[in-house]
């Protein structure tokens, strides 16, 4: 059994698992899920089972969220709607590691899913949990991935998918899938946090059911990326975990993931669950460094080239902040430039990944640097999105056009032009 319960300590308030909430409704608190009585796993059965369904070809199996759904709110019986999400690979990164100053470093690619970002692994959840409510439309405020992710599962699930995105802000290729999987978008002047307040208002009609990381089904599925990855590394944790921060849905369900294989038994200790922001959309690394954990002072203009991370009034800030604390982590910014270096890096490790997921590397070189993180420790970072989901940028940078937010020049230490040139003997001079 589950249920959904409050996450405000002097509160805690529970409903059903079935109750369709977003936030508590006797305190506004964000809710969690939470299994009811004790249940006492075998852990070695647990991890035996999990290994056989790579073997199956039954679509839950199939799936690297469902495959762990002994850990997820739902019945055998219910329908699941799946793409075959999660499955991604656990890269070693050596220029990267190199780059940091690490021995080693290994690269969690959340890019490779369905719809090219680890979204997928928690609309899976939400729009299964969204067609057993009955809903009849499911929607999100989206700086480009989310309304990706939600429009191929709505279709998928025979739902009316309607986004709000904000104008001109969007990049072309995470628009591009929206649009191609048949969902409404609406664009409306404005940043994300804008699209939020919209789309809050819009959530008050029951026939709508609203799935940004507010809500608690999405965090149950994305939860399940802490027991792909630790299954990876044969049960042993890494030292570090880092993580990009946006809208902080993502290191609250590391936390949340982590938390329950350990109470499970099923691992003996958790990772540091480090948050990493860029420096102009940076609340809640600036809540962190003042050591006030009583509000997050939400930033009015939040700036930087990561779209997906540019987010000034996060709504998982305090899942996300029990995280870090309960883990020994941190919260730290980085620079536009130090994020572009980086992600060209994890390009020249053959990877590559979008800009929000290479403030990962930025912020282990940084790390490393100021002696938190050391040299021979293991460490395992996030890619959360696809190289090719914004080649804008990544055009930019190579040719050496990349403006940041405060009309500065981007200069890349690791530029590729094209050549411009006339015959083979060009490219052969180059290398
Ligand atoms: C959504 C997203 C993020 C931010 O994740 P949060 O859960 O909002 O913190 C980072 N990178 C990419 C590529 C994303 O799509
Ligand atoms: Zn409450």
């Amino acid at each position: 059994m589950f249920i959904q319960r409050c996450i405000t300590p002097d509160c805690r308030a529970d409903y059903k698992i079935d109750d369709r909430l977003y936030v508590c409704p006797r305190c506004g608190g964000l809710l969690d899920i939470e299994r009811t009585g004790e249940i006492a796993f075998d852990p070695a059965a647990l991890r035996e089972l999990w290994r056989a369904r790579l073997t199956s070809r039954d679509a839950r199996d199939r799936s690297g969220v469902w495959r762990f759904r002994e850990f997820l709110p739902f019945n055998d019986e219910d329908p699941i709607v799946t793409l075959a999400e999660g499955n991604t690979p656990l890269y070693d990164a050596p220029r990267s590691a190199d780059y940091c100053g690490l021995r080693q470093l290994q690269l969690k690619h959340q890019g490779n899913n369905p719809t090219g970002s680890f979204k997928d692994t928690g609309m899976t959840v939400a729009v299964t949990q969204a067609r057993k409510l009955g809903a009849r439309l499911v929607a999100c405020a989206s700086t480009g991935n989310t309304a990706a992710s939600l429009a191929a599962y709505a279709a998928r699930a025979n739902l009316v998918c309607a986004i709000i995105v904000p104008s001109g802000q969007v990049s072309h290729a995470k628009l591009a899938q929206a649009l191609d999987y048949g969902a409404k978008v609406l664009e409306i002047d404005g940043n994300f946090d804008t699209c939020m307040s919209f789309i809050r208002e819009l959530s008050e009609d029951s026939a709508v059911y609203l799935v940004n990381s507010i809500n608690p089904f999405r965090i149950e599925g994305q939860k399940t990326v802490a027991f792909e990855l630790a299954e990876q590394l044969e049960w042993r944790v890494p030292d570090h975990l880092v993580v990009p921060g946006g809208n902080l849905g993502n290191s609250s369900a590391f936390g949340k993931g982590f938390r329950e294989l350990l109470q499970s038994g099923l691992i003996d200790r958790q990772p540091k669950i480090t948050v990493v922001q860029a420096v102009g959309a940076a609340p809640f690394a600036r809540l962190y460094s003042e050591h006030d954990d009583s509000n997050l002072i939400n930033e009015l203009d939040p700036k930087t080239l990561a779209s997906a991370i540019k987010i000034g009034a996060p709504v998982s800030w305090r899942k996300a902040l029990r995280a870090v604390h309960e883990t020994g982590g941190s919260v730290i910014t980085v620079t536009e430039q130090e994020i572009a270096d980086a992600k060209a890096m994890i390009g020249r490790d053959g990877i590559g990944c979008e800009p929000a997921s290479a403030t990962t590397v930025a912020g282990m070189r940084k790390l490393v640097a100021e002696g938190v993180i050391k040299a021979d420790e293991t460490v395992v970072g996030v890619l959360t999105g696809h190289l090719l989901k914004d080649t804008d940028y990544v055009m930019g940078y190579h040719g050496n056009t990349l403006v940041g937010p405060d009309g500065e020049q981007i200069r890349g230490r690791f530029t590729n032009a094209p050549i411009q040139g006339q015959d083979l003997q060009d490219l052969q001079n180059e290398s």
